[in-house]
């Protein structure tokens, strides 16, 4: 009898997940792991980390207008910024999971840390994702660079952000 309740206990609860990142600038990488988490689960927020250490290309604020132009065909998807711990931003919010995207190998011991340590502080759950293998070699870091020294990366990050490299990076 009590099994049957654990099995069932939650049921309808809202599946509310988070994507967390910088998201300096979004990527078609990060677009992918966004939508498949969309079609999992009932919202999906992406939260844009705020933490002042982390001086990016674009702030905080246009990475967050960037994110909902480029997710408003998702209509379970919604964005947002964190600052402080992730996991407490999940408890505050409802979420129950956090949804990373695992790239390579390379990706794997990091994030198998962060998941075993937020579990530890909340008992919030990580979710992996495979990455598409078309966008595993893709991070925002790599674009910026590519981007800085006149390289074409319009088939990497959705067209607006394009736009909005070019005219922060582009050769003049
Ligand atoms: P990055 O600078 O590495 O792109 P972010 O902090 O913005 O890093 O990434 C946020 C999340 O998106 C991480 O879980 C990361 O693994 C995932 N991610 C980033 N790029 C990709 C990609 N090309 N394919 C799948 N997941 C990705």
């Amino acid at each position: 009898m009590g099994s049957a309740n654990v099995v069932t206990e939650g049921r309808d609860r809202v599946r509310r997940v988070a994507c967390p990142g910088s998201f300096d600038p979004v990527t078609n990488g990060h677009l992918d792991i966004i939508s498949r988490a969309a079609l999992l689960h009932d919202e999906v927020i992406v939260v844009v980390g705020a933490n002042q250490s982390k001086q990016g290309l674009f702030t905080v604020e246009e990475r967050v207008a960037m994110l909902r132009d480029v997710t408003s065909g998702l209509k379970n998807v919604e964005v947002g910024t964190f600052r402080g711990l992730l996991v407490q931003y999940c408890k505050d919010n409802d979420i129950s999971a956090i949804v990373k995207g695992l790239r390579a190998v390379s990706d794997f011991e990091y994030e198998m840390e962060m998941a075993q340590m937020n579990y530890r502080l909340a008992e919030i759950e990580t979710l992996f994702i495979a990455a598409n293998p078309v966008y595993s070699f893709l991070r925002s870091s790599l674009v910026k660079e590519i981007c800085r020294y006149g390289g074409d990366v319009s088939s990497l990050v959705p067209e607006l952000v394009f736009d909005q490299l070019q005219e922060r990076l582009g050769s003049a």
